[in-house]
């Protein structure tokens, strides 16, 4: 695109309390149509950008999210992607996180914005945060310098903040600051002006976008706690169709080194399971090694989930299984960053 012209950008409406209005009768919030949405933002058409927009039919509760809906924004992304400067997609808050992490995954040579954002409230309501949300996740995807996109990443916009999709959570049910990315700082800042952190954003690709599209979801998740039983663990390694398990851990990647625990993953490992160690705490890092317990996991084969997110291990684990690869190559590129998702070289 020529740096004088103005940018295009896509307006993919998933649903979410964004576009939500509250049910006659009930007052249950159910998503209503785009047009009507619109109707609500009169302020969009006065950017400086010109935008289309695509609206899933029905609009969905994010709650209700799937891979296969994500193929499907990722095939939409692909087939409309020389015709627009950048994306933005409105999304319930609820699973946004698994959104955009699997879609950081999904699209690959990015070199335009993917802005994911959606609200705490609805946007008919006086007090709603979906207008700021809206109208600078378009500005930040129409934002360019020498005629490139400043943020050519998968990103979620809310609450005044940029952050690197694949690095953000759901913190908050109630107040207006909903996400946060703990172990990496925000890529932007929005008050007067939005002053970006171009240090810590990707870099333009040097090859053609391209997309993945086969995942798998033959995944499953081991919470440990004190007191859990061998009845449980087994069940989580051993369910039909599963690949992966992600055990999430204790500080820093512990776990019990009771000899029916560390037998049982051992087994599960011999028999090709991958065994990821995620800890639970948001904040810091698995460190395999610092304490006893990691140091076993790490003798037996257990694969190191570094200061990933719990939304980032089970949509990276889902592309990489979905690749066919060998179960030693899964595990080098779990522990390898892709897309900024881990910190290398801690
Ligand atoms: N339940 C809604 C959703 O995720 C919540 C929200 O949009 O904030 O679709």
């Amino acid at each position: 695109m020529n740096a004088d012209t103005i940018a295009r950008l896509l307006i993919i409406y998933t649903g979410g309390t964004i576009g939500m209005a509250p049910r006659e009768g009930d007052k249950t919030l159910v998503p209503m149509g785009f047009r009507e949405l619109k109707s609500h933002i009169p302020e969009i058409s006065k950017l400086n950008c010109d935008f289309d927009m695509h609206a899933f039919s029905p609009p969905i509760d994010s709650s209700n999210m799937s891979p296969a809906i994500w193929i499907q924004l990722a095939e939409l992304i692909y087939e409309q992607y020389d015709h627009y400067d950048g994306f933005i997609i409105l999304h319930g808050s609820d699973t946004m996180a698994f959104t955009a992490s699997a879609l950081s995954f999904m699209l690959h040579n990015l070199s335009k914005p993917v802005i994911l954002t959606g609200s705490q409230l609805p946007i008919g309501e006086i007090r709603t945060d979906a207008k700021e949300n809206i109208i600078t996740a378009m500005e930040i995807a129409a934002a360019r310098r020498a005629g490139k996109a400043i943020v050519p990443e998968v990103c979620i916009y809310f609450d005044y903040f940029l952050f690197r999709g694949n690095r953000t959570k759901k913190f908050n049910t109630e107040s207006f600051e909903a996400f946060r990315s703990v172990n990496f700082p925000p890529l932007a800042e929005a008050g007067i002006s939005i002053r970006y952190r171009e240090q810590d954003i990707l870099p333009h690709p040097g090859e053609p976008f391209a997309i993945h599209t086969h995942l798998d979801p033959g995944i499953s998740v081991l919470k440990l706690f004190p007191g859990i039983t061998p009845g449980v663990v087994e069940s989580a390694l051993s369910a039909p169709g599963v690949k992966a398990v992600i055990v999430e851990s204790f500080g820093n990647g512990n776990t019990s080194t009771e000899p029916w625990f560390m037998g049982s993953l051992e087994k599960a490992i011999k028999r090709g399971m991958i065994v990821l160690d995620r800890t639970q705490c948001d904040g810091g890092s698995v460190a395999l090694g610092r304490y006893e317990s990691g140091a076993y996991l790490k003798k037996i084969g257990v694969t190191d989930g570094n200061d990933m997110t719990f939304e980032t291990a089970v949509t990276k684990l889902m592309v990489l299984l979905g690749q066919n690869l060998p179960v030693d190559e899964v595990k080098k590129l779990l522990e390898t960053s892709l897309k900024g998702e881990l910190t290398e070289n801690k």
